[in-house]
């Protein structure tokens, strides 16, 4: 059987090589701590997320974990070990025992062997620097999708039995984010548009502790964890020194939530953050550098080169920043969405982080859930016949293309309404959220929907960047329209979800996934109940 694998974005840094050194696995006696163990971990990850997890795809993850580890091993990605062939791992918040798994280069080094592993199957064909603008069905099914190659210009349709979405997470749709700039709702918005469902999108992750000033270095993660007592143990504190966040680190949505409440009640620094303090640290200088050397070396560099800060002995001035969509495409435990024949992994997929997500449980899902779904496509296309595209949904695709490439005396280029999008986002749709922002933010990406029709963008064949921009601008305005309104939807407030009106969590009605589901052009929402397989919220 053959497959196509395609991959976006010419000359645009994707997650995997912004992704840091973790990787979660319970290895148990093979690794850190021997009482380690799957049931472990899924525990872990179901009551990190709030439970609002789905169990049945959490097991998946916590006890394919190994296994799929020992595969990159295989394929040549390189992790930190002892002297005696055990796995070293570090402690992070969350988790019962240390459990992350340390590669080395990060998650540059993981992308460049998984494309070197990929490249060795001769039955995958690649389609590189080509942009998806359209998932394709017909007969209720997904049949495939058409795509731009982005050196030529060519237009190419791609009919397949089974389709597998993996067009990572949309954080960057808030304009402070630690995310490459592209990744801004592509996925879910095809997804949304053949009618698939989305779920809990209301728990965009904000990391805590990304630069906010200097400008030179805005929006570089600083690991937030690496303030635990292993490695730097340094302080997060306020304007004059105080420390804000208490030891054992909280997990993420807590941290945030710290930080956050700090900045608004005026104790922030100049720029709006609080401080990464390395100073308060009982370490020396010294030790603290090696820790940011060995765990975060090209981060450390290029915030000393690009704004002359050494981090092992001067503070940084760090602020909530957008990094991680839980939410997703609603998937079951082979990656099959409601579409017939479209499946969904890794970031763009839903339903099994919950509410909040523990470090190194992406990269992990990436590669448990991203086997499992990948196996599962392929076994269902070989049992199933291959349906024709229609010509009118090519056409109609076609007709959207060309209209972006007409001139029109009121056109508008489309990096201004993608601006507009992002500032809505970040002033309405903050970790903390009330009603009137909300549906302010909703009045306006409604009305820069409005604008869509104006865009107006060069009709040029090769790198047609701001043709790519015109698509990605109406998916981000669909992305940020269903975002909003899962937002309106759930009112109370839990792991990365806070309304300000509904300060509590409230299980007696909300222990339960958002689904928003497009009808008539517009996103309807209702709720489903969560899959609990071994662990019920009150056990
Ligand atoms: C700074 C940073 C540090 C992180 N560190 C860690 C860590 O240490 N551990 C951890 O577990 N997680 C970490 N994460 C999260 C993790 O990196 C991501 O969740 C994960 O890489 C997502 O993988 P993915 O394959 O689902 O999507 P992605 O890696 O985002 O890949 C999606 C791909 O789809 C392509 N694409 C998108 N739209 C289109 C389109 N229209 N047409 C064609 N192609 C398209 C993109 O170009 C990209 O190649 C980090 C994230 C960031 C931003």
């Amino acid at each position: 059987m053959s497959s196509w694998s395609i991959r976006g974005d010419p000359g645009v840094p994707e997650p995997p090589p912004c992704a840091l050194w973790s990787v979660q696995a319970p290895f148990g006696p093979r690794g850190e701590d021997e009482r380690d163990s799957p049931e472990q971990f899924f525990e872990d990850m179901v009551r990190a997320g709030r439970f609002i997890g789905d169990q049945n795809i959490v097991e998946v993850v916590a006890f394919t974990a190994c296994d799929r580890i020992l595969d990159l091993e295989r394929y040549g990605v390189k992790f930190k070990k002892h002297d005696d062939g055990r796995f070293y791992q570090t402690p992070m918040p969350g988790q019962t025992y240390p459990r992350s798994c340390f590669m080395f280069e990060n998650g540059q080094h993981m992308s460049t062997v998984l494309a070197k592993e990929v490249s060795k199957h001769s039955n995958i064909k690649q389609f590189k620097d080509f942009f998806v603008f359209s998932l394709l069905k017909s007969q209720g099914t997904v049949v495939g999708l058409i795509g731009m190659d982005m050196i030529t210009g060519n237009i190419a349709v791609i009919n397949a039995k089974s389709t597998v979405l993996a067009a990572g997470g949309y954080a960057s749709l808030w304009g402070f984010s630690d995310n490459p700039p592209t990744l801004i709702g592509d996925g879910i918005a095809m997804a949304y548009r053949v009618g698939a469902e989305l779920v809990d999108l209301e728990f965009n992750q904000y990391y805590g502790t990304d630069v906010v000033w200097p400008p030179s270095v805005k929006g570089t993660i600083v690991i937030y964890e690496l303030m635990i007592e292993d490695f730097i143990n340094g302080e997060i504190t306020d304007k004059d020194g105080n420390p804000i966040i208490e030891k054992p680190l909280p997990i993420r949505d807590d941290a945030i939530k710290t930080i956050y409440n700090v900045i608004k009640e005026g104790r922030g620094t100049e720029h709006g953050g609080v401080y990464f303090d390395t100073t308060k640290s009982p370490k020396s200088e010294e030790e603290i550098r090696d820790v940011f050397k060995m765990m975060t070396p090209k981060h450390y560099q290029f915030i000393a080169d690009a704004a002359g800060i050494d981090a092992a002995n001067q503070r940084l001035e760090v602020a909530p920043a957008s990094h991680y969509q839980c939410g997703g495409v609603f998937i079951n435990e082979r990656g099959e969405t409601n579409v017939k024949s479209l499946y969904a992994c890794g970031e763009v997929a839903g339903n099994f982080q919950g509410a909040n997500r523990l470090a190194g449980s992406a990269l992990c899902d990436t590669q448990t859930m991203g086997a499992r779904t990948g196996g599962c496509a392929a076994d269902d296309a070989v049992k199933s016949d291959l349906i024709p595209i229609e010509k009118t949904v090519v056409d109609q695709q076609m007709d959207t293309l060309n209209n972006f490439m007409t001139d029109k005396k009121d056109g508008t280029r489309p990096v201004f309404i993608k601006e507009e999008i992002l500032k809505a986002m970040d002033t309405y749709v903050a970790p903390f959220r009330d009603e009137k922002g909300l549906n302010q933010a909703l009045s306006r990406i409604n009305s820069l929907k409005d604008d869509l029709t104006r865009i107006s963008v060069p009709k040029i064949k090769r790198y047609n960047m701001e043709l790519r921009e015109a698509l990605e601008t109406s998916f981000a305005l669909d992305a940020a329209e269903a975002t909003i309104g899962s937002c309106l939807f759930r009112t109370e407030s839990r792991g990365h979800h806070n309304r300000t009106e509904f300060s509590e969590t409230d299980n007696a009605n909300w222990q339960c996934h958002t689904i928003a589901k497009q009808k008539d052009g517009k996103p309807v929402y209702s709720k489903r109940d969560v899959i609990y397989t071994h662990l019920k919220p009150d056990d």
